[in-house]
């Protein structure tokens, strides 16, 4: 008999077992071996069979059983010593309590339209939910007082199968939240808090908040699967990246707008403070930056039917009355952008009419729509472009590599025209990972913890033979579960028991193990390796230095072309003649994902550079001393110091993608026959001494570096401390600086398209220059009304080419003299052909420097 619907019943626990649910619903188990075990104690066989799921675990064993383990003292005190512990990691002040910035934010709110925990919590599609999940982790770890805030989907992100003929299948198993480790966010009477964001046609989109508890961090997840919504609308968080664009946009409304209203009634129940910084992690969340714009404005909650503002539902804003520039500056100041894709077609984009129909009066009551449509021009006048809006609404943005960081400054360069591209306000922080989610705990047993403060571990004290013993036992490990994996996939296409004997013999745990695993979009070239297939066979088969490779990732469910690269992969995986040396395992997610950063020997990222913004799998596969092989690209390019692994050579300036594909494929044969096989198999003893140094070093050097735990102290240093000091400073006095920054840009947009140089000269220079001479640069300059402090005049002065074009440049800020012009001396920077310009930019203390507003002047 088939159910009808189905829901999940929590055990109620007996007394001394009841700090189960604590220690069960706060996800920090994830990363806490000891709390793990314990629950694996209770029942080991349950534990395993529950895939490693403390809800179900306890909802799994029987009742009867529960009673007698409570009757047991020695489990007893185990369960309260883990309680104690988590107690004391909830409580105890970490690094963030005892850093010594002054003026860190009280809270940071961090949006993201995908968050990936825990695979118990399966809410992300891959990298940057990954990365999300890594972010919250490590501020729990810190301390730092992040709330999360993203959305429940029904069904998380599709699990994968195969057809037969190597075709991905797409399954969407619904969850019941439930079931799920999360609590249901209520007010003080015990009523579920509903936030409400006004849709069009008059109608309100509902939803109530979950909120999981990633240790110290809370996360608030929206969830419009109510009874209160029409039927459409109850649709509306039912899958992550699914629908078209009027669903999607009905998504980034619900996580911008209501997201903002999520947390004020979070912080309204709990007591916890109100964000002093927001961070919005992609685009996808930058809505929330005009839910706050409009708080600024109208000064109070929106009503409960999501209609206009209501006096009844008390504001945790105050500073009412500000206009819609002034509440912007505001904003700005306290705003962090994080831009994930320097892949053009992953930016998130809307027709400007679509924005237009939802931008409504209900929804955003007292703004003009003009001026929030202006928020995501680009240069298509049809398009509402969301990174645009996300630059536009924070004083400060980054990007997730340094090469990344440059990439974007050339990518969205436009928005500052007129500045080297090296100016464009848009930094880096390049991303890490949450070590004690991906670090096997072998790693961590032999070489102790880097700690929240990633101090770098001296490994020398290991031998080479415990450490080659430490990867051998990891790469067994990985083929034990290659094996039930692939056992599993045969029977899900179909294949019956007895025709899967060979499936025991798949993979060696003594052969070279490289793996590859990761989404499926073009730009990543799932089948780069595939491009000489018999030069991959005869790596594969090679009789004394033979390699074995374990592919995974899934396609868009709507990417027929990367689901075509799959079934190529399959097919060749399928051949009887390599199946026991290559196999695509379907199903990619975190809980698959461990066990191949733990045991391959090599991992390998072969993207068209420079389109991996960042990429963290190789850092996870590091963390566990496995060795990159993979094109510059993202993090590699910078942390890749020639004794930590390889890099592919990329043949950057060819314009043929066909032939580049060439010569990168060969270059990667070329590099796993010539260097990264013999220096595994060269064994004296038994051990590859070559290859234990390069992990060693790996593990030495990388292994701290790669921490999240870096990252998220990266972030609250240079952009969540100088934002919440911005913020401070505007809101002091009643947002007295947000004015007057406002006036000021007022006054600048009206003046500056007549503000003009009305001449250069340069005096000072003797007969024959040399590096070092001063040379006397003077300009005149029309204000048209600005006064002398509302702008810097810079004398520039570098390197020129054929084209006069400017390079290296040294820029010195000029004087305003008694006369009205302005001077200053510059020593000549280099030697060799000089030119000089004189430019004009805005200057005003509040901003965070001056190129931030675009604005710019030239002479000439
Ligand atoms: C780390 C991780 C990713 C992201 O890896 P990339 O190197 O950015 O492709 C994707 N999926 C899972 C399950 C991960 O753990």
């Amino acid at each position: 008999m088939r159910a009808l619907r189905r829901f999940t019943v929590r055990a109620q626990l007996p007394g001394p077992l009841a700090p189960l649910q604590t220690l069960a619903t706060n996800l920090r188990w994830t990363w806490d071996a000891p709390t793990r075990d314990l629950f694996a104690s209770l029942d080991p066989q349950a534990w395993d069979a529950c895939g490693h799921d403390p809800v179900r675990l306890l909802g799994d064993i029987p009742t009867a059983r529960l009673a007698e383990l409570a009757e047991d003292g020695a489990v007893a005190d185990r369960v309260a010593e883990q309680a104690a512990d988590l107690e004391r990691y909830l409580s105890e002040p970490r690094w963030y309590q005892s850093a010594p910035d002054p003026g860190l934010p009280a809270a940071v709110g961090y949006f993201s339209m995908e968050f990936g925990v825990s695979e118990v919590l399966p809410n992300y599609s891959g990298g940057l939910g990954v990365l999300a999940g890594d972010h919250l982790k490590a501020a729990s770890d810190l301390g730092v007082p992040l709330i999360g805030v993203g959305l429940l989907y029904r069904s998380g992100y599709f699990r994968q199968s195969l057809s037969l003929d190597g075709w991905q299948l797409e399954h969407y198993p619904a969850i019941d939240p439930q079931g799920l480790p999360l609590q249901l966010l209520a007010d003080p009477e015990g009523a579920p808090v509903l936030v409400r964001v006004a849709m069009p046609e008059d109608r309100t989109l509902s939803a109530r908040v979950w909120l999981a508890r990633v240790g110290r961090v809370p996360l608030l997840l929206l969830d419009t699967d109510i009874e209160e919504n029409e039927p459409d609308l109850r649709g509306v968080t039912d899958r992550l990246y699914g629908g078209d664009q009027n669903h999607r946009i009905q998504q980034e409304i619900l996580i911008g707008v209501g997201g903002v209203r999520a947390v004020r009634a979070f912080c309204r129940t709990s007591g916890h403070p109100a964000p002093e910084v927001f961070h919005t992690n992609e685009g996808h969340a930058g809505f929330l930056g005009l839910e706050r714009i409009r708080e600024l404005c109208t000064g109070s909650a929106v009503a409960s039917n999501g209609a206009g503002p209501s006096s009844s539902s008390a504001a945790t804003v105050s500073g009412s009355g500000l206009d819609f520039d002034e509440a912007l500056a505001a904003v700005r100041a306290g705003t962090v952008f994080t831009t994930h894709t320097p892949v053009p077609a992953g930016i998130d984009r809307f027709g400007l009419d679509l924005v237009r129909h939802y931008l409504t009066d209900r929804l955003l009551p007292g703004l003009s729509t003009e001026r929030l449509l202006a928020l995501g021009a680009e240069d298509d006048p049809a398009t509402f472009n969301m990174a645009h809006m996300g630059l536009r609404l924070a004083q400060r943005a980054n990007g997730v590599s340094q090469l990344h960081g440059s990439v974007s400054r050339d990518m969205f360069g436009g928005m500052w025209a007129g500045f080297d591209r090296d100016e464009v306000p848009i930094g880096s922080v390049t991303n890490g990972v949450h070590g004690p989610t991906w670090e096997a705990r072998q790693v961590t047993e032999l070489l102790g913890s880097p700690g929240p403060e990633g101090i770098a571990q001296e490994s020398s004290a290991v031998s080479d033979a415990d450490l080659w013993a430490l990867r051998s036992a990891l790469r067994s490990r990985l083929v034990e579960e290659v094996r039930r994996r692939v056992r599993a996939a045969w029977l899900e296409r179909g294949a019956s028991e007895p025709e899967l004997g060979w499936t025991d013999h798949v993979f060696d745990a003594d052969v070279l193990t490289v793996g590859f695993a990761r989404r499926v979009p073009t730009y990543k070239r799932l089948t780069l390796m595939l491009r000489d297939p018999d030069r991959l066979r005869g790596l594969l088969l090679d009789a004394h230095r033979p390699v074995q490779l374990i592919v995974a990732g899934k396609s868009h469910p709507a990417d027929d072309d990367g689901k075509a690269l799959i079934q190529q992969i399959v097919r060749f995986a399928d051949d009887a003649g390599v199946r026991h040396r290559i196999v695509f395992l379907p199903d990619y997610d975190m809980s698959m994902a461990r066990y191949l950063y733990w045991g391959c020997d090599v991992w390998l990222n072969n993207p068209l550079r420079p389109l991996e913004a960042c990429g963290t799998s190789g850092m996870k596969s590091a963390l566990n001393g496995g060795l990159n092989l993979s094109i510059r690209d993202g993090w590699w390019d910078e942390f890749y110091d020639g004794a930590n692994g390889w890099a592919i050579p990329t043949a950057d300036g060819v314009e043929d993608p066909t032939r580049r594909d060439d010569l990168e494929a060969n270059a990667l044969y070329e590099l796993l026959a010539t260097q990264v096989g013999p220096a595994f198999y060269d064994r004296t003893d038994g051990v590859p001494h070559r290859w234990v140094e390069m992990v060693r070093h790996t593990l030495t050097t990388l292994r701290p570096k790669v921490q999240a735990t870096r990252m998220v102290r990266e972030y609250v240093q240079d952009w969540y401390a100088p934002a919440a000091r911005a913020a401070a400073v505007v809101t002091a006095d009643d947002y007295a600086a947000a004015r007057g920054l406002a006036q000021y840009r007022d006054r600048l947009d009206k003046a500056w398209n007549d503000v003009r140089i009305t001449g250069v000269d340069v005096t000072g220079l003797p007969e024959t220059p040399v590096v070092g001479s001063p040379m006397t640069v003077r300009a005149g300059v029309d204000l048209a009304g600005l006064d002398p402090s509302d702008v810097v005049v810079e004398a520039v002065v570098g390197r020129v080419d054929d084209a006069d074009e400017l390079a290296d440049p040294v820029t010195a800020a000029m004087e305003h003299r008694g006369d009205g012009s302005w001077e200053i001396a510059v020593p000549l920077p280099h030697a060799g052909l000089t030119g000089y310009t004189v430019r004009v930019l805005p200057h005003h203390p509040h901003l965070a420097s001056s190129v931030e507003l675009g604005r710019i002047v030239l002479a000439g």
